[in-house]
């Protein structure tokens, strides 16, 4: 496949391998912060042809998984309203809630929608003006500008039956809170493309000088992972700590702007509760108030008072960070499969768990 073939190249991923060899002299913990590069490291077995001295730990980058609870049961909450129809990306859908999950309230007769874009949210809106469309924005800031967007078309056209559940969250709050952790022990961070493509890689620079740690910008395929693998420790064993670029064919440092004009245009940043984590300081997206008539919250107020409960079995919340792995959690593979899932990172197509089922890692590492 052209562009894709020479990224999985198995000469080069060697030639990786053995450069990787030659300058490793210690053990070295790093983090991949995105569900997506931790999906393709265990699909290629990437991490058990690393050299020994290198742990490979999973980091909070799953945007399903990192929703929390509390923005899950708030959305079963709307879907079972008669007068609303609640719109989402399939992978939401079976996240499980404290009761159930967003198909078992669209087996019960609420109008949940799956859709590709909150733009279909917004056609369902003008197809359907005696109803609310509510679109549950989730995610990072990957996600966030065509959500951006969808607020500003929405309010453009005078669409006043869309509303949005938000839920967005930010990689460099999480990267400071790992760090600020005394529990977390990483040496340095393959930070996520796709999150860099859009924000560039400007806003890791205070990170990698405040905690002296090796920040690699890294893409998704296994000779991408091995350059940023790589990259990082090249940096840690000459004990220098910067941003490093090595998904150069995506990311710029300063990134897509005008993808982050609108997301500053229509959102400000705000703390944020993080699944398995708690509340981060300054961690995500909310509205700006020129834009709170789209606020589903605000527009159905009963949905802020909903408490939620955790599984006991579940230990996504050290999964996320890095702690544990997915094979350390006691229920992984009996209670907990992804017919079954507990938590979060069972069930979304970027959760470690769902990734370590997937492809048979039973046994730690
Ligand atoms: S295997 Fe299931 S119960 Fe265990 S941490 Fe993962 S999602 Fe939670």
């Amino acid at each position: 496949m052209k562009y894709l073939d020479e990224y999985r190249d198995a000469d080069l991923t060697r030639k990786l391998l053995a450069d990787l060899k030659k300058i490793i002299t210690r053990p070295w913990t790093l983090m991949e912060v995105c569900g997506g590069q931790t999906h393709s490291i265990i699909k290629s077995g990437l991490d058990q042809m690393l050299p020994e001295q290198i742990t490979l730990v999973h980091g909070p980058g799953c945007p399903v998984c990192v929703t929390p609870l509390e923005q899950v049961d708030k959305a079963i909450a709307l879907g079972a309203l008669p007068e609303v129809i609640f719109s989402s990306y399939g992978d939401m859908l079976r996240v499980p809630g404290s009761s159930r999950d967003l198909l078992g309230v669209k087996a019960a007769g609420g109008d949940i929608r799956i859709v590709y874009s909150p733009l279909d949210a917004l056609q369902i809106a003008r197809d359907n003006p005696a109803k609310t469309v509510v679109f549950f924005a989730i995610g990072f800031e990957t996600t966030a500008p065509a959500n951006a967007m969808a607020v500003v078309q929405a309010k453009a056209q005078g669409l006043d039956n869309f509303a949005v559940l938000v839920s967005h969250v930010t990689v460099p709050a999480a990267i400071a809170a790992l760090m600020d952790s005394p529990d977390v022990q990483v040496d340095g961070f393959l930070a996520a493309g796709h999150v860099c493509t859009v924000m560039g890689y400007w806003e890791y620079e205070p990170l990698a000088e405040k905690y002296k740690i090796p920040i690699v910008v890294t893409g998704f395929e296994p000779v991408d992972l091995l350059h940023g693998i790589l990259e990082c420790v090249r940096q840690l064993e000459a004990g220098t700590h910067r941003v490093g670029n090595a998904y150069e064919r995506s990311v710029s440092r300063e990134g897509n702007q005008p993808a982050q004009a609108v997301i500053r245009k229509v959102f400000e940043i705000t703390d944020r509760a993080w699944r398995g984590m708690g509340i981060i300081p300054m961690s995500g997206y909310r509205l700006r108030p020129e834009f709170a008539a789209f606020d589903a919250e605000l527009r159905f107020p009963a949905v802020q008072a909903i408490e939620t409960k955790e599984s006991p079995l579940c230990i996504s919340g050290l999964v996320l960070q890095g702690r544990k792995k997915p094979s350390e959690c006691a229920a992984f593979g009996k209670e907990c499969t992804p017919q079954t899932p507990l938590g979060a990172t069972m069930v979304s197509s970027e959760g470690a768990c769902a990734a370590y089922y997937r492809y048979g890692r039973i046994a730690k590492k």
